[in-house]
C-alpha cells in the first residue's frame, strides 16, 4: 500500500529539510494526523505562510528580520563601534544570549568553503567592508566557527579589509571554543568567555 498522494506530498516536503531523513518526516506527519485536528494544520500553513511572507534579511547586517532594519540594527542603545561577523543569523541569537555582548552584527550567510561552490561573492563580505566607512566602526570581532572554512574566511576577510582601514582592531573569539567546535551548539559560559577574552589577529 502506498500513502495517499497528499500525505506523499507533505513528507517529501519535510524531508527536503536538512537533518529531516524520510523516517522523521514520516512519523511527524503521522504525529500530525494522530491529533485529528484541523486547527494544528491551519495554524502550522499559516506560520509558515507567515514567515514566508514577512521575514526578509536586515539592510543592514542580513539578519532575519519583519522590518527593513532588524531589532539590533535599530536599536539606539547598541554599541555602534563593534561589528561582530558571524557565519548565520542564528549565530546572533546564540551570543546574545550570553549578554556580555551589546555592538553590532554582520551575517555573512556561510563560510568560504570552494569544495561546495560557496565563494567569497556568494557571501556577504561586500556589504561588511562597505559599512566600514562609518567613521564610527573601531572594532571586528569574527565570530565564526573555528573550523577550516571559518579560517579561511577570516583570511579573505582580512585581506580585504587591508591597509584601507587600518584603524580597526580584528579580534576573533577566543581559543575556548574547540577546534571545529559550532557556536550555535556552545553553551553560554564558553560562549561569554569566548566574547571576553577575544584576541587581536
Ligand atoms: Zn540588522
Amino acid at each position: 500500500m502506498q500513502y495517499s498522494e497528499p500525505i506523499k506530498k507533505l513528507i517529501a516536503n519535510f524531508s527536503a529539510m536538512p537533518g529531516l531523513g524520510d523516517k522523521t518526516a514520516e512519523r511527524l506527519v503521522f504525529n500530525l494526523l494522530k491529533k485529528n485536528n484541523k486547527n494544528t494544520f491551519i495554524e502550522f500553513a499559516n506560520a509558515l505562510i507567515t514567515v514566508g511572507k514577512q521575514i526578509r534579511h536586515c539592510k543592514i547586517c542580513n539578519n532575519y528580520s519583519e522590518k527593513p532594519l532588524c531589532q539590533i540594527c535599530e536599536n539606539m542603545r547598541r554599541d555602534k563601534t563593534k561589528i561582530c561577523v558571524v557565519a548565520e543569523a542564528q549565530d546572533i541569537i546564540c551570543l546574545e544570549k550570553t549578554s556580555v555582548y551589546h555592538g553590532l552584527y554582520h551575517v555573512l550567510g556561510g563560510l568560504i568553503e570552494p569544495i561546495s561552490n560557496i565563494t567569497p561573492d556568494k557571501l556577504n563580505i561586500k556589504s561588511l567592508i562597505e559599512r566600514l566607512n562609518d567613521k564610527q566602526i573601531r572594532e571586528i570581532i569574527f565570530g565564526l566557527n573555528p573550523t577550516i572554512e571559518g579560517e579561511s574566511t577570516i583570511i579573505y576577510i582580512k585581506k580585504m579589509i587591508g591597509q584601507k582601514f587600518k584603524n580597526i582592531k580584528l579580534t576573533r573569539l577566543s581559543r575556548g571554543l574547540p577546534m571545529g567546535a559550532d557556536i550555535e551548539y556552545a553553551d553560554e559560559i564558553t560562549l561569554s568567555n569566548a566574547i571576553n577574552n577575544r584576541s587581536q589577529l
